[in-house]
């Protein structure tokens, strides 16, 4: 069969998934890479059972479940304690037979490369920063931009009208080794802390404050929340936190793709603030669609397979990326009281 070639730009986790897909569907493909290696940093990442069936058909799912531990219980609380709602992870598990996962963004990347390094002959280019992106398009079939959320494929393809925008707020990540059983997230003014199982042990947590606030106000910060929220800021390391600004990308883009042979995966396509824990799982669904589009269609129809990921992935992942930016605005607002009494008629 007369396969296509593609490459990729950026390997993160938006951009190896799809190189795995496209290899799977038998295209030639290079991954370029800015950074001299994998960067392999981050704390834990939700992966919804939507994502991991795609990472099943990726061929990544195993792999996934290994490393990975179930989020099955979590509410969310006032800075004293006291729970206003339940966050709907039991219906989620009811509703697809299993539960959500979480696993840290490392043990995540490192499936995907050995994935990829299975085959033996996807290189990936480290040090290579692309700029021009019409020369990289010459003599291929397809350029796909997975470069995040400052992504010069798409402007290169769709300029600066839509931009990555600030929303005021700051998310300090971190894992400490305290293990407590008490999950969610709890919403003070301005102000919110969650708190996730990552492995046995150890608590993943994150913190969102405005935007000035540095690691050392942190305890500050949050020193008369409730338990464990001190205790883990306390126990932890600020020299291994991570400082996050939340971005998101707007307006939302036309397309996702362009004729030129050009298709955005990821934040690239639709950075979005991380509030519905949704970014790692779109890119996951975006390069699984990408792909069977492309093996659908075959190497010879690459627009109609274009056209068909458009139409698949664009109006959920904006849906995603607005809902996520709702939340932010919920969950950081200075009305708590009217927002709590909301909370409280959630249902369960
Ligand atoms: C605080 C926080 C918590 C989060 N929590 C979750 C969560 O619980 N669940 C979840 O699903 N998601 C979460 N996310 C989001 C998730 O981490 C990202 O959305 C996801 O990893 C996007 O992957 P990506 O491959 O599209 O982009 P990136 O990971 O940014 O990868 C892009 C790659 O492209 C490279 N690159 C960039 N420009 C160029 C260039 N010109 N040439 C070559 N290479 C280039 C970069 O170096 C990078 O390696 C969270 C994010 C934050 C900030």
């Amino acid at each position: 069969m007369n396969s296509g070639s593609a490459v990729v730009v950026g390997a993160g986790i938006a951009g190896l998934a799809t190189a795995i897909g496209l290899r799977r569907a038998g295209w030639t493909v290079e991954i370029l890479e800015r950074r001299a290696g994998l960067e392999r940093y981050g704390t834990a990442l939700g992966i919804h059972p939507t994502a991991q069936t795609a990472l099943d058909r990726l061929g990544v799912g195993r792999a996934l479940t290994e490393r990975a531990v179930p989020y099955r219980s979590a509410q969310i609380r006032r800075p004293d304690g006291r729970v206003l709602a339940r966050l709907p992870l039991e219906r989620v598990e009811r509703a697809a037979g299993r539960p959500e996962l979480l696993i840290s963004r490392p043990h995540l990347l490192d499936a995907l490369v050995a994935a990829l390094d299975a085959f033996g002959d996807v290189p990936v280019r480290f040090g290579h920063h692309v700029a021009d992106v019409p020369e990289l398009a010459r003599g291929r079939d397809l350029v796909i931009g997975a470069d995040g959320i400052n992504s010069a494929v798409r402007t290169a393809r769709f300029g600066r009208r839509s931009a990555v925008r600030t929303v005021g707020t700051v998310a300090w990540i971190g894992i400490t080794d305290i293990e407590t059983g008490r999950y969610g997230e709890t919403w003070g003014r301005g102000a919110f802390f969650g708190m996730t199982p990552v492995e046995p042990g150890r608590t993943n947590w994150y913190a969102t404050v405005p935007e000035a606030t540095t690691a050392g106000e942190l305890r500050d910060t949050f020193a008369r929340w409730h338990d464990p929220i001190p205790r883990l800021l306390a126990e932890g390391d600020p020299a291994h936190w991570i400082r996050y600004e939340m971005r998101h990308l707007h307006p939302a883009l036309p397309s996702f793709v362009h004729p030129s042979g050009v298709a955005l995966v990821g934040d690239a396509a639709h950075a979005m603030t991380p509030n519905l824990g949704q970014g790692a799982c779109t890119a996951i669904l975006d390069a699984e669609a990408l792909t069977r589009a492309l093996t659908t269609h075959g190497p010879a129809a690459v627009p109609a397979a274009l056209r068909a990921y458009d139409r698949e992935r664009r109006r959920p992942a904006q849906r995603v990326a607005l809902g996520s930016r709702t939340l932010h605005r919920f969950a950081m607002t200075s009305h708590t009281g009217a927002r709590d009494a909301l909370l409280r008629l959630l249902p369960g």
